[in-house]
C-alpha cells in the first residue's frame, strides 16, 4: 500500500527553502561552522525554583496521584495561580470556568480550531504570521483568510479594509501581540477595535499571547481581557515557553470567553490525557514568581537585541530597537530584490549566518528576514561580527 495523505493536508505548504536547507547539512557535514539563528527556542535554562518545583513534586510520594493523567487529576494550584497571575498583571479577574489549562499554545490553537470551526467555515489569520492558526484551520477543514500586516500600518491588521463578504462569513479572528515575526506591539486601544469589531461582526476573537512578557525600555503588553467585556468575545492564549524558558514542558492556558474554552475542553478531553501533575506545580511556581524571574529572563533578551540592532544599523539598516518579542524583523538589502530567501542563501554562502527568510511566515512576510535572539551571546557575537565582517 502507498503512503497516503488526506486530501485536506496537502494545502499544508511544505517548508519551502529546502534549498537553502540543504545547504546547511552539506556545510556542517563538511565540517563548517554553522550559526544558526533562525529558531525561537530560548538558549537559557527554565529558573532554578521552577526545576525545583517540578523534582519535589514528581518526588513527592505523598501524591498518590503524581504519575496519573493529568487531566483526571489536575491540581488545584495552576488555575489558582493563572488567576493570581492575571489579577496581578493585567487587572484581570477570571471565573472557575474561564480558565483552561493547555499542553502549551501550538497544541491549544490547533485543538481550538477543531473545537469551533466547521468544514468550509472561514478564519481569518494574520500574515506574516505563526503557520499555526492556518494549519489548525486546514486540519479543522476550514478555509483562512489573510489580513496584511504591513509596515505602514505598525503591522496592526486594518480591520477596517477586511471585505464585507469575509466579515459575514468569518468566525474566527486570530491577533498575536508582541507579534512574531515583525516585533510589533500593540496598545490596548488597538484589542479594543479589535473586541469592537468582534462585536459588529459577530467574530470570535483568539489572542495569542505568547509574547506578552518580553517586552523591553518599559513597555508593558496589554492582555485583551482588559478591554471592558472582552471575555464575551475573545479567548487569549497564554503559554509559559517564552515567557519562562520552558518550551519542552508544553504547558500554558487559554482564558477568556468559557463557552470556546468548553469547545476547547471538549477536544482535549478527547484527544490528549492532559499535563503531568510536577508539571502543573511546576508552572504555577512559575507564574506565582513571574515579577521575579522574567526580568532577568529579558534583561539577556535587551543586551542581545542591542547588540544585533546596532550591527545590522550599523550595516547600513535603519532599524527601530523592537519593544516585544524575542526576534529581530528587518528588510533585505534593496539588491535582492525584495527575495528572502536569495538573501538568506547569499548571506550564508558569506557568513555560515542562518536567518529565517520572511517568506516562511507568508506572502506579505517576503522582503523581510527574522534573527532569533535565543542563542548563546558567544554565538550571536560572532554571527554579528561575521555579518560586520562583510561590509
Ligand atoms: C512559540 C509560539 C507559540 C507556541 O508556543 P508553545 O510552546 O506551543 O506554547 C504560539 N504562538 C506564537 C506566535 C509563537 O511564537
Amino acid at each position: 500500500m502507498e503512503a497516503m495523505l488526506a486530501n485536506r493536508l496537502q494545502k499544508l505548504r511544505p517548508y519551502p527553502f529546502a534549498a537553502l536547507r540543504r545547504k546547511i547539512a552539506e556545510a556542517r557535514k563538511a565540517g563548517k561552522e554553522v550559526l544558526n539563528l533562525g529558531i525561537g527556542d530560548p538558549d537559557r535554562p527554565t529558573p532554578d525554583p521552577v526545576v525545583a518545583e517540578m523534582c519535589r513534586a514528581v518526588r513527592d510520594e505523598a501524591d498518590l496521584n503524581r504519575h496519573r493523567y493529568g487531566c483526571d487529576v489536575p491540581t488545584a494550584e495552576f488555575p489558582q495561580a493563572v488567576k493570581d497571575f492575571y489579577r496581578r498583571r493585567f487587572g484581570v479577574t477570571l471565573a472557575d470556568d474561564q480558565v483552561v489549562q493547555t499542553s502549551g499554545s501550538k497544541d491549544a490553537i490547533v485543538q481550538f480550531a477543531m473545537g469551533i470551526l466547521d468544514p468550509g467555515d472561514m478564519a481569518i489569520a494574520p500574515e506574516p504570521g505563526y503557520p499555526t492558526y492556518n494549519i489548525g484551520h486546514t486540519f479543522a477543514s476550514a478555509v483562512t483568510h489573510y489580513v496584511p500586516l504591513l509596515r505602514e500600518n505598525g503591522f496592526l491588521p486594518d480591520l477596517e479594509a477586511i471585505p464585507a463578504e469575509v466579515r459575514r462569513l468569518a468566525k474566527l479572528l486570530w491577533v498575536n501581540y508582541p507579534n512574531n515575526p515583525t516585533t510589533a506591539v500593540c496598545g490596548l486601544d488597538f484589542f479594543r477595535s479589535v473586541v469592537e469589531f468582534a462585536r459588529k461582526n459577530d467574530i470570535l476573537i483568539a489572542s495569542d499571547q505568547s509574547y506578552s512578557e518580553n517586552t523591553y525600555d518599559g513597555c508593558v503588553a496589554p492582555s485583551i481581557l482588559q478591554v471592558e467585556g472582552a471575555a464575551d468575545v475573545a479567548v487569549e492564549f497564554f503559554s509559559l515557553s517564552k515567557a519562562f524558558c520552558m518550551t519542552g514542558w508544553r504547558i500554558g492556558m487559554a482564558v477568556g470567553h468559557a463557552g470556546a474554552l468548553k469547545a476547547l475542553g471538549l477536544v482535549k478531553d478527547n484527544s490528549d490525557n492532559g499535563t503531568l501533575r510536577a508539571i502543573q506545580f511546576a508552572g504555577a511556581k512559575a507564574l506565582d514568581m513571574a515579577e521575579t524571574l522574567i526580568p532577568e529572563i529579558n534583561a539577556v533578551y535587551r543586551r542581545r537585541r542591542d547588540l544585533v540592532v546596532d550591527t545590522l544599523n550599523g550595516l547600513g539598516w535603519q532599524l527601530e530597537k523592537p519593544k516585544g518579542t524575542i526576534y529581530v524583523w528587518a528588510a533585505v538589502p534593496e539588491r535582492f530584490g525584495g527575495d528572502s530567501a536569495a538573501f538568506a542563501s547569499d548571506l550564508f554562502d558569506k557568513t555560515g549566518v542562518v536567518v529565517t527568510p520572511g517568506a516562511v511566515y507568508g506572502q506579505h512576510g517576503e522582503g523581510y528576514f527574522r534573527i532569533s535572539l535565543t542563542y548563546p551571546d558567544e554565538v550571536l557575537t560572532r554571527a554579528m561580527e561575521r555579518l560586520a565582517g562583510q561590509r
